[in-house]
């Protein structure tokens, strides 16, 4: 049996976790890495090897941005061979995008990559960083037969492993944020760290691939009952747009009004992707299944079944990056990719 610890890289990016509050304006604003693990002594405890990179400037999430996802999947790539795994502490409230994007991002992934923030800052007697730290660390760090138990993108906040590409922020007021409404937990912490082992992604023996080519010429389109046409239109027009994630009511439903589905119509006959997603936090798309979502399918919107919108963003801004025809972009939004829909 091998006696040699797991090696696992901390990558501070910013986020409650690691603010303070300015004494003057009373705002919180990112810290160091520094004073962030000065106040959890029990980092030293750990029976792992602990490394760490930070970010020169933290970051609020709410400034996350497609180039730092590139950072991150180069950061990963870089030191992949020499850690077991990779904990990421982020802000939440975009941490499920940023969960979303990497899962794309790094194909062949056979290692964990745990996000993790919290909702009150570390140095806050009552703050639940600590705990989200240690055990992603925890669970970043474990292995079976000298294999990682998880080898995905996961987000880990208030006792719960989840897939990130399933994940969306819900709450911004109480300690468990997130919800991953059309998948199982990966794991729950409790006494012990139950692991939910047949929900697991499938690993490859094939090499890690970090994609680093991503677009942002996405709109999204979000339906309301009402919704002015002159809008609709101006939106669906945006010059240079290669897709639109057009948020739709229940089971992908949407006016069947004429100017709505010639206006949808006229902008996939000009190459743009259309991506139908529910305004629903649970179920799904079935495009048919009502007399409102059968023109959009029949004018080539495709359906986003029971993906999130932070899934259904990041990956088109991976497909669009990877300079795929139409079809083929529209075939790979169908197809699972990383576990992000059920089909
Ligand atoms: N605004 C913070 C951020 O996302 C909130 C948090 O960390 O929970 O960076």
């Amino acid at each position: 049996m091998s006696t040699q610890k797991s090696k696992v890289l901390i990558i501070y990016t910013g986020g409650t976790i690691g603010m303070m509050q300015d004494a003057r304006t009373g705002e919180l604003k990112p810290f160091n890495f520094k004073a962030l693990t000065s106040q959890i002594p029990e980092l030293e405890k750990f029976d792992v090897s602990l490394s760490s990179i930070s970010f020169d400037k933290p970051i609020d999430s709410s400034n996350m941005h497609p180039d730092v996802w590139v950072k991150l999947a180069e950061i990963i790539k870089n030191n992949y061979s020499k850690h077991d795994g990779f904990v990421i502490l982020h802000g939440s409230d975009t941490m499920a995008f940023t969960a979303s994007a990497l899962s794309f991002m790094l194909e062949n992934l056979a290692k964990p990559v745990i996000l993790t923030g919290s909702q009150l800052p570390i140095g806050i007697i009552r703050t639940d960083g600590k705990e989200n730290l240690i055990t992603a660390i925890e669970i970043a760090a474990a292995k079976i037969k000298g294999k990682p138990v998880v080898s995905e993108v996961c987000i880990y906040f208030e006792y719960k492993l989840y897939r990130g590409n399933r994940t969306f922020k819900f709450n911004s007021e109480h300690f468990d944020a997130f919800k991953s409404p059309n998948y199982p937990a990966l794991a729950e912490a409790g006494v012990d760290i139950e692991y939910n082992n047949s929900a697991f992604f499938k690993t490859t023996n094939k090499t890690l691939k970090a994609h680093t080519q991503l677009s942002n010429d996405i709109v999204v389109l979000k339906l309301f009952p009402g919704i002015n046409q002159n809008i609709t239109k101006a939106i669906l027009q945006t010059k240079g747009i290669k897709a639109v994630v057009l948020e739709t009511f229940g089971a992908g439903n949407a006016s069947t009004e004429d100017w709505f589905i010639n206006e949808l119509d006229l902008a996939i006959k000009k190459g743009i992707i259309i991506l139908n997603i529910t305004q629903c936090n649970v179920g799904k798309v079935i495009q048919g299944k009502y007399e409102t979502s059968s023109k959009l399918k029949k004018i080539g919107v495709v359906s986003g079944n029971d993906m999130t919108f932070e899934a259904a963003v990041t990956k088109l801004m991976f497909l669009l990056g990877q300079k795929l025809s139409y079809a083929k972009i529209a075939k790979q939004l169908e197809t699972n990719l990383r576990g992000e829909v059920t089909v």
